[in-house]
């Protein structure tokens, strides 16, 4: 196993507390997150590549047989694309980003392979792995539409054509695989690509000025120059992160030289790809909900990287935005599927909710990354509250089926799917998740950052130490987590424990000590440093509260209903277990709630009951209106967590519930 310490490729204005995820095998997670990541291993990870298979992803790739040709159509042009007089047809297929799809499978399967040997699979990977090799170009150039379907017509169409994002891509696969079996074949042929990259693109003159319309290579790049310690990788993202959005826009000048309009362009303003304005300069969080927290996850790592202070105001102007007017109870984001973004500040509909799945595990991805500048509650909040609700809503318990939108409210016709046309969204949450490891901690030169809680094991070196931490804990069941911290010999550092907001009563002890939280937290987390020992223990014992929340008045959609939430997690009502017409149930401000552990439901869950009650139907009649009310009757509802919900017989289902 190859394990890297991901260290050579920091510059020298590192700030000192710059805080890394672990690489994810370095963490083994039990209980919750287990299971998931089982399902993930034993199922999606399979899937995934037996989908892409009969999608016809692998003719495409292998330079051994013919091409597929366009196998799924360009999109058809708008109206006001077809009148324009220089429109010649309209240039994208979600063909175009299959490398992509192709590098989410291979990063899953990396990570699903270190949790659970599958020589089989291992060896289809491997096979794919060999394909790209045999597939790049002599100058390095790797793209599986341009050199097979559309040759001759490379860098010509970044606005569009998802060039560099699937470059980006292909990249994190590699990083994983590497990562997790330590081959590294396909690392040496992402390396030898970006090379070609930087060669194309960057500020020396004679070189191309532009970036990709989907951003994800930036972060990918981070990731390629902290596993191989090449700062020119990490140079490359700042330059994309930097140039986004300057004057002369990249975009306009890029369509002219294709003899196209700049004025055509399908999605109006370059707000859908956040390249309206230099990113320093962005204050609205806008646009296409994947891309915008693509970007700004790049950008949070390259704040880290640099010790990038503008990068981290404009970075904090924009978190701000999203949590205080776009962002659903569920973590889930961008209510719109005309943009597959934002639209009007507190404009948040729950049955038309697209809210998709890339978009909330995106946002995972940037709260994980804000966190590298240090611990803060304020992100590893939302990160958390993503992980649990938005994002895994959007895989099947079992592991096998897909949301692509996470609405919520339905009346019973949504329901998962085996693949989507556009199959960004399996494959999104299934590395997610795979590599959740990645996320419960930050390491720094003398500290370690707790960010989620869970039963799992962690190995880390700090100061020169190998440690071994365990959390023992029935994690997000119940809040009681011990964790031991092992070191090979005695070591100091600072270990960082998150006190979540919505916990309201905790107590932390040290080798059976209480600590004082008031006076050892900051922003959320509190520091205990110390010389930790072989078999010292931290106990921390976090109230799982139950509330009502409610949203925003300026909310339409949400005034005078209620979400229930159980610590981290957001609950819904389903048909299945509380009859049809759930619009017609509400409960009441007093109405007790009650949680009720049920190990045989949905695998293992807490539920939430309470008194409610239902308006009736039976004796309204035929009339539409009436001046008086109609009759209620009294009822139990019973409330799951809302990512498990569809994994029984279909239904409606409801979050905000009605308040009365
Ligand atoms: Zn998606």
């Amino acid at each position: 196993m190859t394990a890297t310490q991901p260290a050579a490729a920091a510059p020298a204005a590192k700030p000192r507390l710059a805080f890394r995820p672990l690489p994810v095998p370095q963490v083994d997670v039990r209980g919750f997150w287990g299971d998931r990541v089982d399902a993930v291993a034993t199922r999606t990870a399979g899937i995934l590549y037996d989908r892409c298979v009969e999608a016809r992803m692998l003719e495409q790739i292998d330079p051994d047989r013919p091409s597929p040709g366009v196998v799924i159509p360009f999109h058809s042009p708008s109206p006001d694309e077809a009148a324009s007089p220089t429109f010649t047809g309209s240039t994208v297929t979600t063909q175009m980003f299959w490398d992509s799809d192709w590098g989410k499978t291979i990063e899953t399967a990396a990570y699903s392979l270190y949790r659970r040997r599958n020589p089989e699979l291992e060896q289809k990977i491997d096979a794919v792995i060999d394909m790209y090799e045999k597939l790049q170009q002599e100058d390095g150039y790797l793209s599986s539409w341009y050199q097979r379907i559309q040759p001759g017509l490379r860098w010509t169409n970044l606005r569009d054509c998802h060039e560099l994002y699937c470059a980006g891509h292909l990249i994190e696969g590699a990083v994983a695989y590497f990562q997790a079996t330590g081959k590294r074949k396909l690392l040496d042929v992402l390396c030898r690509y970006v090379d070609h990259i930087a060669s194309v693109f960057g500020p020396e003159p004679g070189k191309k000025k532009g970036y990709c319309g989907h951003e994800e290579i930036e972060l990918a790049l981070v990731k390629l120059a902290r596993v191989t310690g090449n700062r020119k990788y990490m140079d490359l993202a700042k330059y994309f992160i930097d140039q986004r959005g300057q004057q002369p826009h990249y975009f306009d000048e890029e369509a002219r030289a294709r003899g196209a309009d700049p004025k055509a362009y399908h999605f109006k303003t370059y707000e859908y790809n956040q390249s309206h304005k230099p990113v320093r300069e962005q204050d609205k969080v806008v646009g296409h909900a994947v891309r915008a927290m693509y970007l700004y996850s790049g950008m949070a790592d390259i704040a880290t990287e640099y010790g990038d202070d503008t990068l981290r105001v404009a970075l904090d102007r924009l978190w701000d935005d999203l949590m205080t007017k776009s962002l659903y109870v569920t973590g889930g984001l961008g209510p719109s599927a005309h943009n597959e973004g934002f639209t009007s500040d507190y404009d948040l509909p729950n049955e038309t909710a697209y809210a998709e799945t890339c978009a909330s595990v995106g946002l995972v991805f940037w709260a994980s990354r804000m966190l590298g500048m240090g611990p803060n509650a304020r992100y590893a909040d939302m990160m958390e509250r993503a992980l649990y609700n938005g994002s895994i809503s959007g895989l099947s318990l079992d592991g096998s089926l897909f949301f692509y939108e996470n609405p919520l409210e339905s009346r019973g016709g949504h329901h998962r799917w085996k693949w989507h046309r556009c199959p960004c969204c399996p494959p999104n949450i299934g590395r997610m998740v795979a590599s959740i490891g990645g996320y419960f901690y930050g390491l720094a030169d003398d500290a370690l950052a707790v960010h989620l809680y869970g039963d799992s094991t962690a190995r880390f070196e700090i100061a020169g130490r190998q440690v071994t931490l365990v959390q023992t804990s029935n994690y997000p069941w119940d809040g009681a987590v011990a964790i031991e911290v092992g070191p090979e010999a005695p070591v100091e550092f600072t270990l960082y424990l998150r006190f979540p907001a919505w916990c309201r009563k905790a107590a932390l002890r040290v080798n059976g000590k209480l600590v004082d939280l008031e006076a050892a937290t900051v922003d959320g987390y509190a520091a205990i440093r110390r010389e930790w020992r072989q078999g010292d223990k931290v106990e921390l014992d976090l109230e799982m509260s139950m509330a009502r929340l409610f949203a925003n008045p300026q909310v339409r959609q949400d005034i005078g209903r209620i979400a229930l939430a159980r610590g981290p997690l957001i609950y819904c009502v389903e048909e299945t277990d509380n009859g049809g017409g759930l619009h017609r149930i509400a409960l009441s401000r007093e109405a007790r709630l009650e949680a009720r552990k049920e190990p045989n439901l949905l695998g293992g869950v807490v539920t939430l009951s309470a008194i409610g009650s239902r308006a009736e139907t039976e004796n309204w009649g035929a009339d539409l209106y009436r001046p008086e009310p109609p009759a209620t009757e009294e009822m139990t509802l019973k409330a799951v967590p809302y990512f498990a919900w569809d994994n029984r017989d279909p239904g409606e289902m409801l979050v905000w519930l009605r308040e009365g």
